[in-house]
């Protein structure tokens, strides 16, 4: 075991934009050999023992604008561990955990490593546990890992890309009215729990709404944990010829409540009722943009007991169709407002990282959000996509704080921030809109 002492410093929002921008290299000159730094969104959290950690304090003393916290005790290097959670799915199962560092969706814990393997390796994904060395960095460097970004908000109007008119257009076109309507009727099912009657019949709402806006609409059978359940499919063909490509906007339909059974009610409004009435709404802004590509929308069954849907989808995908795919913009959790700002995470991997950069774009463009981004993914149906090599990003609610109600009956629409789900729809059309017409 490498006993190293740990340090946070917590940045003030403004000085924290600023700091955004600061590039890793700026950070290596800032912190010596022997000492690494992580990111985690406003916090910087550094790591470190012996005399290049008393180097490292003195230098920090002396140039301290944002003030440098040190853990009280020693922590073992190996023991260290980066929780990816849900809500507060990991915390509410796992309070024993001494958490080291707590940013909402992203935690750093102490744990013995045989035990984290242990807790790690369930299939469901509420969370994950990986030992902090394991982690992609943002910037392939070797001991500084960015956990996840803040992006700096571009607030001249001057300094943002121009709107396109047409694009503009179309992201008009989200409507709260027609968005909470279809919200509203998928929280009225008593649950949709991926094996009952009921998500049947919320699979034959959303497929007739699709259908309804001109979309050609199938199903997928998927089996979840030996029970039948399946996805629902539309599309809508593209007008090119050869060079045809793939536009993906999915959610998961199904939802749990982890307090109950699967009769229990399980409303699952933010999870993922938000993002599922959200495919509906993005269709309908799109429904008459035809571009070169083809749009497929698919809502997916089964995630909540491991993501059964996306994985069959992706499976099922002949090596040509998943190269065919240019994006896939994933929707899970849209409408909590869990910060002082309304802030979405876009979560990918490398191989999605010119998506992130095209989401980035839109949000400055076209709403007010503050953008995180993490190339970390996990936990929902964007994972399977990046593990077959299709790029994919994950667009959630910004998790400074936490969403406690998920998996529960208290996952209901008066928790809702309407405002926060619209300014995602219209980050998620503007660059849809555009990845459908781009050559
Ligand atoms: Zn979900």
């Amino acid at each position: 075991m490498t006993p190293v002492r740990l340090a946070i410093c917590r940045t003030a929002r403004a000085a924290a934009r600023r700091a955004a921008t600061t590039t890793a290299a700026l950070q290596d000159d800032l912190t010596p050999a022997g000492v690494s730094w992580l990111k985690f969104g406003d916090d910087m959290v550094y790591c470190g023992a012996g005399k290049s950690w008393s180097e490292f304090k003195k230098n920090r003393a002396g140039c301290a604008r944002a003030a440098l916290h040190e853990h009280p005790s020693e922590v073992a290097r190996e023991r260290i561990h980066v929780v990816v959670q849900k809500g507060r799915l990991f915390q509410r199962e796992h309070p024993e955990v001494p958490v080291l560092i707590d940013k909402g969706r992203f935690l750093l814990v102490d744990l013995e490593p045989k035990c984290a393997r242990k807790i790690g390796n369930s299939d469901v994904p509420c969370f994950s546990v990986r030992p902090l060395d394991t982690l992609k960095t943002t910037r392939a460097r070797g001991r500084h890992r960015i956990i996840f970004d803040v992006l700096p908000r571009v607030a001249a109007r001057a300094a943002r890309a121009a709107a396109d008119p047409v694009i503009q257009g179309l992201v008009n076109r989200i409507s709260r009215q027609s968005y909470e309507a279809d919200l509203t009727r998928l929280v009225q099912f008593n649950t949709r729990h991926s094996t009952r009657p009921e998500f049947a019949a919320a699979c034959d709402f959303v497929d007739q709404q699709l259908a309804n806006l001109g979309y050609a609409t199938s199903r997928q059978s998927i089996q979840v944990n030996g029970s039948p359940s399946q996805n629902v499919i539309a599309i809508r063909t593209g007008s090119g010829s050869v060079s045809r490509g793939v536009v993906l906007v999915s959610a998961h339909l199904d939802s749990i409540n982890h307090e109950g059974t699967a009769t229990s009610p399980a409303p699952g409004a933010d999870d993922d009722g938000s993002g599922s009435a959200g495919v509906i709404e993005i269709a309908r802004a799109l429904k008459d943009h035809q571009g070169k590509h083809d749009l497929k929308l698919v809502l997916f069954g089964g995630e909540e007991q491991g993501l059964f849907g996306s994985k069959k989808f992706v499976a099922s995908m002949t090596p040509a169709a998943r190269a065919k795919v240019r994006a896939v913009v994933h929707m899970d959790m849209i409408a909590s407002l869990n910060s002082a700002s309304p802030t979405v995470l876009l979560e990918g991997a490398a191989l999605s990282q010119s998506i992130i950069d095209g989401l980035s774009a839109a949000a400055s463009t076209y709403t007010g959000l503050m953008v995180q981004t993490s190339l970390n993914p996990f936990n929902s149906d964007h994972v399977p996509f990046i593990q077959k090599g299709v790029p994919a990003v994950l667009t959630i609610e910004g998790t400074d704080d936490a969403n406690h109600a998920i998996h529960s009956a208290r996952d209901t629409l008066d928790r809702l921030n309407f405002d926060l789900a619209l300014e995602i729809l219209r980050m998620n059309t503007a660059f849809v809109a555009e990845a459908l017409v781009r050559t």
